[in-house]
């Protein structure tokens, strides 16, 4: 099948419309994915919560919006929590809609990490693809994935081989890793700006640990990213020396990564298996070396002592010790590894062959 008579129904999360923030990295995945797909030819249809914004260069695509209330997250939740779905959920719309238009397409790719499009896949004739945007974070959803593993096994890809091996798989997990619009980043050689932090503020996201780093240097922390629990944020930024956190808010790409690129180090410091760290490639495409927990995507996209440090989870000691030694650390190395590794067109080259071989897997056993 040539790539241009390939028609393919992207499916957003319905923790809030493409541009919120509230989606996480899955919203910029999601635009960095279709301009990806565009420029290979597919034909390519969206459908996303109502408000749900695209980045320029997307204009080639058909977006359905679709109303009402958005999805609890999973990770913040119990792990054994029970699967919930609003009365007016979102969540139940956009699967109508991608259904009907499913009908017509060659695939439909889900991104929501959701019981329900996971449900679906073994009893709707649509072929559903699913890009696991998780750790294992919820018993339920654990349990499902390594169901779908034994019967639809080729239905399922990762962000990296980590996040993977948080769920009992049939198989070799598929791994596909991401891709960005490298157009976008600006490189820039300067280093000797402030350290930053950037992501969603929330206690999966550990900022509590890179405050207390640039606590420790006496330098500030500059932090960007949609502040989703605003208690937690208030806690983090009262126990350390006032002015030690320097809030920039949720930026759009194009501000957030002029005002990145600017500094010295980024720290990534994730409680949880993250599943492939978006910020650390945006990071890299600047030209700002990463130090990081080795813990989770952070610990297989950077190559400590080229493009950044790794260091043991929660040890804030080798972490201030690394940013010490950060100066060598080459700044051209970082843009290089995201130019080879996380482009938006080699992103989507990997998802076109991770679907195509799925829809040839006679293995798959329902439909
Ligand atoms: N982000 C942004 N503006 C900001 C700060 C962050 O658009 O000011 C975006 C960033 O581009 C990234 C996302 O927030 O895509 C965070 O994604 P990541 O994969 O790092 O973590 P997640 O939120 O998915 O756990």
């Amino acid at each position: 099948m040539n790539c241009s008579d390939m028609k393919i129904v992207l499916v957003s999360t319905p923790l809030g419309y493409i541009g919120s923030g509230k989606g996480g990295g899955v919203e910029l995945t999601i635009g960095s994915l279709v301009k990806g797909l565009l420029k290979l030819g597919l034909k390519v249809i969206l459908v996303a919560p109502e408000g749900s914004v695209l980045p320029s260069g997307c204009s080639g695509v058909e977006i359905h919006h679709v109303s009402g209330k958005s999805q609890r997250s999973w990770q913040h939740q119990e792990s054994s929590a029970d699967v919930m779905i609003p009365s007016e959920g979102v969540l139940p719309k956009l699967w109508e809609q991608a259904l009907e238009i499913g009908e017509s397409a060659d695939a439909v790719l889900n991104f929501s990490y959701d019981w329900l499009p996971l449900w679906l896949t073994s009893h709707v004739r649509v072929k559903i693809f699913h890009l696991i945007s998780m750790g294992g974070v919820s018993d339920v959803m654990k349990r499902l994935i390594g169901d779908l593993s034994k019967s639809h096994h080729s239905r399922l890809a990762f962000h990296t081989k980590r996040q993977a091996s948080d769920y009992v798989l049939a198989h070799q997990p598929i791994v596909v890793g991401n891709g960005f619009d490298l157009d976008n980043y600006d490189f820039q050689s300067e280093g000797g700006g402030p350290l930053g932090w950037a992501g969603r503020v929330a206690p999966e996201k550990g900022l509590e640990d890179a405050v207390a780093v640039a606590a420790n240097l006496g330098d500030r922390l500059l932090v960007w990213g949609v502040i989703e629990d605003p208690a937690y944020a208030s806690a983090v930024e009262t126990s350390f020396p006032p002015g030690t956190i320097e809030w920039r808010g949720f930026l759009p790409t194009s501000q957030f990564q002029s005002q990145l690129g600017g500094c010295r180090a980024l720290l990534n410091t994730p409680k949880w298996n993250e599943a492939y760290g978006n910020v650390v490639v945006e990071s890299l495409a600047c030209g700002v070396p990463v130090v990081a927990y080795d813990r989770g995507g952070p610990g297989e996209l950077i190559n400590s002592g080229i493009t950044g440090w790794l260091v043991p989870p929660e040890d804030l000691e080798s972490m201030t010790d690394r940013i010490l030694r950060i100066d060598e650390i080459d700044r051209k190395e970082c843009r290089s590894w995201a130019e080879k590794s996380a482009s938006d067109y080699g992103f989507a080259n990997r998802i076109v062959s991770w679907i195509k071989s799925g829809l040839l897997d006679k293995d798959v056993r329902i439909n």
